[in-house]
């Protein structure tokens, strides 16, 4: 899956960038669009009042007596936790004495006491195993196992109690059959499961969540008889449990069918339903699905876990003038009823449920074929004029894979699908590749650089997936890592070698400094980490297991070199194929390649299993550098804060220095203790670490600042772009840390004047308008003014440079997007003035004179800011067909200063109607910025959290997004304060989030930089 970056300047503390959004609702399209009325694995997970224990149950039926025991219990009131321990709490309700005793007690107490005492001993006597008081006594089976089961809806024992799965069954292979109805908006089913007994058993335990099952029955395939079954639901796991009439044994295969119905949803999980509108503004509906990570069981009952691959045979009926796909091409249409045919898809390859995916809508495509298999790119009608830039890049970025992986695709058809509305970037279903139109449709009058940049990146993608993630799969969510991880390091790399014009290394490097924020909090995670619940499994969709994933196979790589890690992965996708892995697989992979010269698996275990990265300390003396590693990590004074700061990382260093500074001189020196000394061949002027960035740690110069600050100043080609974004980051990451003042700092970029790179640029810009939004969000408007002063002095010429045209290279053109739609935003130079001329020009031709694309979204920042301007824009994002042009629209439309058009704005995203649900979280973002909106923002959230949770789950990256957005600008200890007790009145499950505890900490730290900065700014600037 690709999470969806909206590309917005992250605000202080800058957890991460956006990335997905979410879902419609039913969209009433035939009313007028654009009215604008300003006006646990184990039990810990359960609830404990829902459960029950039934001691030696084991697999069996519970007998009448333990069901006589659970109704006694509910009748008197009483919360079971155990047989024990429950009796026991239940006693100890009516023992207000600490002594223990019923002593000195009432009379009153005294008979509730003796009541008490005489019900529960006549309880444990009726309860005891019947066989208790006889000779022969109880077998001993019954004492030895104690199980915890819940209950199911129908208040029967539900005879599995943990969140995974039992591994005495596996799934081979589902025949599915679906009857989605695009006019009722409500889908039949039936799924008939090919099932493989490991351990005799007479359940079948599987998932399955909202569909309302009528029938279930079990066959055998030896004796082909087909025995109806009773079905269990336990909805608070989504799992079924099919009950057999007798044992099924191991080794035996079974056919589990199940027949069911559900409405298609109105999120963005599962099959889900999405309402457009045609060339003939007429409404339309378009059924997709989204099944990663949980919801394949929401479409049918299934063995919803990565490691469960199957294959799968789908079949769905459809009007005659409607088009599916699936995962496998199509194999046959039969008709059905009158107007309605049944498509019939080839059995696909062993692939896990998540993969799963069918599509149901009016869709138009172009095709090509390479290598034996047919690339299609599919769109509604009239946007397929926009698939021919995807069509071109799928093709290339499919044959270089083949070539890299030295391993065909498998399948015989991939296609590309752009879905009208879809909550993440895209997903890589295999062989159906499901996009968001922005990441996929490409309007050469519309779509800037960037766009393009974006497209490109999301199909490479993608399409690593196909191997990375399809074809092996990670054996648990915890490792999801090794699918999002690899697919974002393949994603540059084939970028990097198929179209090194688009400089996609330098969007990498900015993606690791955002990804390092996160990871230098408390409430980071290792990137391979423990999940069970569906919340923390969502949460797992960060920066971490993407960027961070990503950047330690990039150090892996520049370590081991390109060949050896390539050899590498043909061995894991090899030894993997068609099955799951864990991180130590590909770890052990490489090691057959590096075959006792390094251990690979050493060195990566003290990353991955451990949560942010070092900062290594570099000390010069003459020829003798002396390095030091230490954890990173910004303290805060809180009870949880907890220190590692002994962890040893093993650091695959690498150094430039002024004898040599160019790539093929980059040494190496590998850091595995707490410190070391390298010796140098020679004294030298400068020595910078951490080549272009190529390595996951921050590097800390202590007085060699200044001579690296001198080199700067002096001849800053010296260094390469990304070297010199590098040192940027870097010392500001010291000063916010204290390690660094912000005078050295400031001093650091004073060269900028001279700098013409598009990275260095752009990731001073970001760090000063941090310090600018923090300042200006916090009563301190007139320092704000200064840095902004500051940021004209260093950055105004560049602005004034700028043409309002689409020439140049693809950075160049990149660098003028950022400064214009930055200085339009912040009203620098005279940027708003052109672009209100240009606005106003195209507003007269009612929006026909073409604007260029990368100033596009400056030109409608600048004009929105006028009421008129801003009606005009909302009636043209209506009407546009340019998913690229719209995207531009609502983030300007989203940059108003006028608080009841922003209100009006993230009120209707969340209704999904005129504007739809996924473009919420970029609202949100735009609206945060601002200094009218960002307690707006918040306001908002707060407001509307129910809705916002139903409709984007609790844990997903939407709402991980929206949080960081509405509350990292926060730097006051009464806003702390409401943000922990928001959290606090919601469920305990809320609170434990791990992005609740990031947007805590962040608030800390940015009440601390206040505290530590204000004084010192207001000296520097
Ligand atoms: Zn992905």
């Amino acid at each position: 899956m690709t999470l969806h970056s909206n590309r917005i300047q992250l605000p202080r503390n800058m957890i991460e960038n956006s990335m997905f959004e979410e879902e419609p609702d039913v969209v009433d399209l035939a009313k007028e669009p654009c009215l604008h009325p300003l006006e646990p694995d184990e039990v810990e997970y359960e609830p404990r009042s829902s459960r029950l224990l039934v001691r030696g149950l084991g697999e069996h039926e519970m007998d009448d007596d333990e069901q006589d025991y659970e109704s006694s219990a509910k009748l008197l009131g009483m919360s079971f936790m155990n047989r024990s321990s429950g009796l026991r709490n239940s006693m100890s309700v009516y023992r207000q004495n600490p002594n223990g005793s019923c002593s000195v007690p009432s009379t009153r107490t005294m008979v509730v006491c003796t009541v008490v005492l005489v019900i529960a001993v006549s309880l444990i006597i009726y309860l005891l195993p019947k066989c208790t008081f006889t000779k022969e006594g109880c077998h001993k089976k019954n004492h030895t196992m104690e199980l915890i089961y819940p209950l199911a809806s129908n208040g029967k024992v539900f005879p599995w109690a943990k969140i995974r799965l039992p591994p005495d069954v596996v799934p081979l292979h589902y025949d599915l059959v679906l009857q989605p109805n695009l006019t009722t908006l409500k889908f039949a089913g039936s799924v008939k499961i090919v099932v493989n007994i490991i351990q005799v058993t007479q359940k079948i335990v599987l998932h399955s969540s909202g569909l309302n099952i009528t029938k279930a029955t079990i066959t055998s395939a030896e004796v082909r008889e087909t025995k109806p079954a009773e079905f269990l639901e336990y909805p608070l796991h989504d799992q079924i449990a099919v009950m057999a009439p007798e044992a099924l044994l191991v080794g035996q295969n079974y056919t589990v069918s199940i027949e069911y119905s559900s409405n298609l949803s109105d999120t963005y999980y599962g099959f889900y339903k999405i309402s457009y509108k045609d060339e003939n503004s007429k409404q339309r509906w378009f059924a997709a699905t989204q099944f990663e990570p949980l919801a394949a069981r929401s479409a049918f009952p299934c063995f919803d876990e990565p490691a469960f691959k199957a294959t799968f045979l789908i079949k769905i009926e459809r009007d005659e003038k409607l088009s599916t796909l699936s995962n496998m091409p199509k194999k046959a249409t039969t008709p059905v009823t009158d107007g309605i045919v049944q498509d019939e898809f080839f059995v696909s390859l062993k692939m896990s449920t998540y993969l799963v995916a069918f599509v149901v809508a009016d869709l138009e495509n172009i095709t090509r074929e390479t290598n034996g298999s047919l690339v299609s790119v599919y769109a509604i009608p009239q946007h397929v004029n926009q698939v021919g830039y995807a069509l071109n890049t799928a093709v290339k970025l499919l044959e270089f894979y083949q070539k890299y992986f030295l391993m065909n695709y498998p399948l015989e058809k991939l296609d590309l699908v752009a879905i009208p509305d879809f909550q993440s970037g895209a997903m890589e279903n295999w062989g159906l590749i499901t996009f968001r139109e922005t990441t996929l449709l490409f309007d050469s009058n519309t779509s800037s650089a960037m766009d393009k940049k974006l497209i490109t990146a999301v199909i490479a993608h993608e399409l690593a997936h196909q191997w990375f993630g399809n074809l092996v799969t990670m054996e648990w969510w915890n490792d999801l890592w090794l699918n999002e991880g690899f697919a974002t390091l393949m994603e540059y790399f084939a970028m990097e070698e198929i179209f090194p014009e688009l400089h996609s290394d330098e969007d990498f490097l900015n993606l690791i400094f955002k990804a390092m924020t996160k990871d230098s909090l408390n409430s980071s995670h290792p990137v391979s980490s423990a999940v069970q619940s569906s919340e923390q499994i969502e949460e797992m969709f960060d920066a971490l297991s993407y960027i961070k994933g990503a950047s330690l196979l990039l150090m892996l790589k520049q370590y081991l070199t390109k060949d050896v890690f390539q050899a590498g992965i043909e061995v894991y996708l090899r030894n993997h194929n068609y099955g799951s892995a864990q991180s130590d697989d590909l770890w052990d992979s490489m090691n057959e390649i590096t075959n006792g010269t390094l251990d690979v698996k050493k060195l990566m275990k003290t990353w991955i299993l451990h949560k942010g990265f070092p900062l290594v300390t570099v000390v010069r003396k003459g020829k003798i550098i002396s390095v030091q590693q230490e954890k990173f990590l910004y303290h805060v004074e809180t009870e949880n804060w907890t220190s590692d700061a002994s962890y040893l990382w093993h650091i695959p260093l690498t150094y430039i220095t002024s004898s040599c500074n160019f790539t093929h001189c980059t040494n190496a020196y590998l850091l595995d203790q707490k410190s070391a000394v390298i010796e140098l061949p020679e004294e030298v002027e400068w020595i910078k670490f951490n080549v272009d960035m190529n390595g996951y740690y921050v590097v800390h110069y202590a007085e060699d600042w200044k001579t690296l600050t001198d080199l700067l100043k002096n001849n800053h080609t010296a260094l390469s772009p990304k070297d010199r974004a590098n040192l940027i980051n870097n010392i500001f990451r010291l000063s916010s840390l204290g390690k660094e003042s912000l005078e050295k700092a400031f001093e650091l970029i004073g060269y900028l004047k001279k700098e013409s790179s598009t990275a260095p640029l752009t990731q001073a810009l970001f760090q000063l308008s941090l310090i600018y939004s923090l300042l200006e969000k916090n009563s301190e408007q007139q320092l704000a003014a200064r840095v902004m002063h500051r940021i004209e002095h260093l950055f105004g010429d560049k602005i004034d440079q700028q043409r309002w045209t689409d020439d140049g290279t693809l950075s160049e053109r990149e660098l003028r997007s950022t400064l214009l739609t930055f200085a339009c935003t912040h009203n620098v130079r005279n940027c708003r003035t052109t672009a209100t001329e240009m606005f106003e020009k195209w507003m007269k031709s009612n929006g026909t004179r073409s604007l260029p694309s990368d100033v596009m979204k400056a030109i409608f920042t600048a004009g929105a800011k006028s009421s008129d301007g801003w009606e005009f824009l909302l009636k043209m994002y209506c009407s546009s067909v340019s998913e690229a042009e719209k995207s531009k629209m609502i983030e300007a439309l989203a940059s108003t200063e006028d608080v009841r058009k922003m209100i009006w704005l993230m009120q209707n995203s969340l209704e999904g109607e005129v504007i739809r649900a996924q473009e919420l979280s970029h609202i949100i973002a735009t609206v945060s910025q601002s200094l009218p909106g960002y307690l707006l923002a918040w306001d908002f959230v707060k407001e509307n959290w129910k809705k916002l949770t139903r409709k984007f789950h609790l844990g997903s990256y939407t709402i991980q997004n929206i949080i960081s957005w509405s509350t990292s600008q926060f730097a006051t200890k009464a806003h702390l304060l409401e943000v922990k007790s928001f959290f606090e009145s919601k469920s305990e499950e809320s609170s434990q989030l791990r992005y609740v505890k990031e947007a805590i900490e962040t608030i800390q730290l940015n009440i601390q930089w206040m505290e530590r900065n204000l004084a010192k700014l207001q000296e520097l600037l």
